[in-house]
């Protein structure tokens, strides 16, 4: 131990020499003046003490005020400088795995190294950190996952938890076991990062920790809301067909009734029109197709476009940037703008997106100054909002909307749709528009339904399914799932806990005491649903993983189908061509992913894309999560080490059925055929459509009686989006009752059923994992 001292001490004053020529260096002291005028700066002592005198400290300020890049950073350096810079290791956790890149990369910059040295990251799939690294960015999910193997965080000397104000799902999880922990290890400091004043509600759930403010300068920003934008873009809204129910939109209701009477009939006509307008434009593509009712007419679009053709002639230069509800969107709207003879003009604009699944090099330009008398425009999610600083953005254009999921615990079904966001959101905004100098914001909705929205959002923990969540307190050992997490911030339902805990019961990750099984340990480590997972578990024992690693890392990036708004037709017809009679979504996926891996040896692979509407760029993250998946089941003994993962969809088509519909179930419905046309009902007699883009929606038959499906989304009728079309004995098989009894009862189950199994296909597969099962019950 006292050599390791020594050579920890060497190490440390190796970096604060380091340290110091950079900071003595000229692009060190033009940096560092920089850093000064962060309003973070101010407050860094003060900061410093109280970190070291409290376990946990609370830290609030507004965004861009330096938490991210400076706090622990001046943790690091003064570390560095007290000569303890390699006894130190300090974690930085962000929501989101493109701000722990580009933070990472700027905090490397500011301290004249490159990323991998002192500073790292590390997110799913992607890491850059050396052995010389002591401060990490990682996203809360990573932080989470390492717990798993280590209890105690050893060595790590500082947490901090970013963005906690968004109540993700993972920071809210995260801090109830760092919660548990504190007490077992004194000497750990956490510190809690907020971009608004809620404070408080950490402090107390801390025990009285003490919070501190960062008092930030932003110069002010005038908002302009529908009203205002409309009589000053001089758009018109066009008439809409009367739309009677407004049944989704539950808050307009409510909103409806709280305007005065007096002005209601002018007010309500314009919301009306709004209603229809952002609404209307929120609901991911593909859902508006199969809206027969809707106007085809994209007009919040066209209002977005008028209004940023109003600031290009008539408004002082800046950067403008445009908050959507989702990457879908923001894809038309940029194609839509491409076409605009101004704003499609790259000598006048630039055109630029900002979502959580960009390239790196794109995210870059985000930052980069545009060229003289270009107008920079940027195209984002709400991944704007708080985590990504862009500082020279004049104009802010707010939809009012983000997506968002949301979980109906009563009929167990999640539901992913743009809601309204909530006031602190919208403030937060508006507020990106005055970091270098009096701002602009255009909210593209009436003030009174801004007055109508929530202060703050609802935690995450309260709006998903929590299977996953569930798992990982099993795994942690945190003891029961409902004492834990009744010790959160905000607990969620009991309800939505026993929906959890029953499904990781039917798919074996839980025994029916709750504990743990051998399945459920292996599913807490992989990086997906515990439901996809099996899948995966099942694709590597019926040896047929190579499509299924295509569909579930499918499932779990997103559909790389796209479907512009100008060109749904030929999208369709160029999907449906990778379907070839399977009656399968996810088939059509592995095709066309397949398709894309021989495009790619020969060199065609943009051609290929661009042919078939398929995004290149989700294709590529599906391709790294598959080598990641890949990698996890050999490493846990899952795949004979010479095993190739072939077997390709040629090759056992049923099989791959089979092993879609396990690890879909019981996402199910029946297919009933009356007439000409075709209805979908689900278990509970729920009737739901198919997306328009499903290769199924496109037959006038389906040979089987019944589809399994990944995803409902809620618009006002329910909506599957991926569907597989099964036959009863893969149904009866592979279905639920499959999960009934260990491993050793299926064979005896499956023995029973082979009698009354037609299908030659499965009938091999199971000879194979009765071999598969004898090597892993050996072992
Ligand atoms: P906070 O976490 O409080 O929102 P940050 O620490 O992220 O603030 O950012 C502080 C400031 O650092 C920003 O206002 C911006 O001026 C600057 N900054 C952050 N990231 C970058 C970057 N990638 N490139 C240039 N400047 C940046
Ligand atoms: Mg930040």
């Amino acid at each position: 131990d006292l050599v390791m001292e020594k050579i920890l001490q060497r190490k440390s004053s190796r970096m604060r020499n380091l340290q110091r020529s950079w900071q003595e260096s000229p692009e060190g002291i033009k940096m560092l003046n920089f850093r000064k005028s962060l309003p973070a700066y101010k407050e860094k002592e003060k900061l410093l003490s109280a970190i070291a005198r409290n376990q946990v400290v609370v830290i609030s300020g507004e965004t861009g005020c330096g938490k991210t890049t400076q706090l622990p950073q001046y943790v690091l350096e003064s570390e560095i400088e007290s000569g303890r810079g390699a006894f130190c290791n300090i974690i930085c956790t962000q929501p989101r795995r493109i701000s722990a890149m580009a933070v990472s990369e700027r905090v490397s910059a500011e301290r004249g190294e490159n990323l991998g040295e002192s500073v790292g990251y590390k997110v799913r799939l992607e890491g850059m950190k050396g052995k010389n690294t002591h401060l990490l960015f990682c996203t809360s999910g990573i932080l989470l996952r390492r717990l798993l193997g280590d209890r105690n965080l050893n060595g790590i000397t500082h947490v901090f938890v970013d963005e906690i104000h968004e109540r993700g799902m993972n920071e809210d999880f995260l801090l109830i076991v760092l919660k548990d922990l504190l007490p077992r290890r004194r000497d750990l400091r956490l510190i809690l990062m907020s971009a608004t004043l809620n404070a408080e509600l950490f402090s107390n759930y801390f025990g009285g920790a003490p919070t501190i403010h960062i008092p930030g300068f932003t110069y002010p920003v005038r908002a302009h809301f529908l009203e205002d934008v409309l009589e000053k873009t001089g758009y018109k809204l066009t008439s809409f067909n009367q739309i009677d129910d407004y049944g989704q939109e539950k808050m307009w209701k409510t909103q409806r009734q709280l305007i005065p009477r007096k002005r209601k009939n002018q007010i309500t006509a314009l919301v009306e029109d709004a209603l229809k307008m952002s609404s209307f434009k929120s609901y991911s593509s593909r859902a508006r197709d199969s809206l027969a009712s809707w106007s085809p007419d994209c007009i919040g679009f066209n209002l977005i476009e008028a209004v940023l053709c109003h600031i290009c002639r008539k408004e002082q230069p800046g950067a403008v940037l445009v908050f959507m509800t989702g990457w879908d969107d923001i894809n038309c709207l940029r194609d839509q703008l491409k076409a605009h003879p101004l704003l499609g003009d790259p000598n006048r604009v630039l055109l630029l997106t900002c979502h959580g699944s960009m390239a790196t090099s794109e995210q870059k330009l985000i930052f980069e100054k545009p060229p003289p008398n270009v107008r920079k425009i940027v195209l984002a999610t709400n991944m704007a909002e708080a985590s990504i600083t862009i500082n020279d953005i004049v104009f802010v254009v707010d939809c009012g909307k983000a997506k968002e999921t949301t979980y109906d615990a009563l009929n167990n079904t999640p539901c992913l749709l743009p809601s309204w966001i909530s006031k602190a959101s919208a403030r937060q905004r508006r507020g990106r528009a005055g970091r270098v100098q009096p701002g602009e914001c255009y909210h593209l909705y009436p003030k009174c339904v801004y007055d109508a929205f929530a202060e703050y959002q609802l935690p995450e923990l309260l709006r998903t399914p929590l299977n996953s969540l569930c798992l990982q307190i099993k795994s942690l050992q945190l003891g029961t799932i409902g004492e834990f997490l009744s010790a959160a911030l905000q607990p969620p339902e009991p309800r939505a806990v026993h929906n959890a805990v029953e499904l990781l019961k039917m798919i074996r990750a839980l025994d029916d005491k709750e504990n743990l099984t051998n399945l459920g340990r292996f599913l807490s480590v992989l990086p997906v649903d515990p439901k996809l997972g099996k899948m995966l578990v099942m694709g590597a024992i019926f040896h047929c993983l190579d499509p299924i690693l295509t569909v579930v890392s499918g499932l779990s990036v997103r559909d790389p189908f796209l479907l512009p708004q100008d060109k749904k037709d030929l999208a369709g017809t160029a999907k449906s061509r990778f379907s070839a009679k399977d009656y399968s979504d996810h088939m059509a996926l592995v095709r066309a992913f397949e398709g894309w891996k021989d495009a790619e040896r020969e060199g065609s692979a943009y051609e290929y894309c661009w042919r078939n509407f398929l995004s290149a760029q989700t294709l590529q993250a599906i391709n790294s999560l598959r080598k990641q998946f890949h990698f996890i089941l050999k490493d846990a003994g899952l795949l004979n080490a010479d095993m190739a993962i072939n077997n390709s969809l040629s090759c056992n088509q049923s099989l791959v059925r089979a092993i879609i519909c396990s690890g879909l179930f019981p996402g199910i419905t029946s297919v009933v055929h009356r007439e000409k046309s075709m209805s979908f009902k689900t278990m509970d007699d729920g009737q739901v459509l198919l997306y328009a883009n499903s290769v199924n929606a496109r037959y006038q038959t389906i040979p089987y009686p019944w589809l399994v499906f990944g995803e409902k989304v809620k618009v006002n009728t329910v909506f599957i989006r991926d569907s597989t079309g099964v036959s009863d004995s893969i149904l009866i098989l592979f279905g639920g009752s499959l999960c009934k009894g260990e491993m050793a009862g299926h064979l005896k189950m499956l023995d029973g059923y082979l009698d009354f199994f037609m299908d030659p296909g499965l009938a091999e597969c199971f000879w194979n994992l009765r071999i598969e099962l004898d090597r892993l019950l050996q072992r």
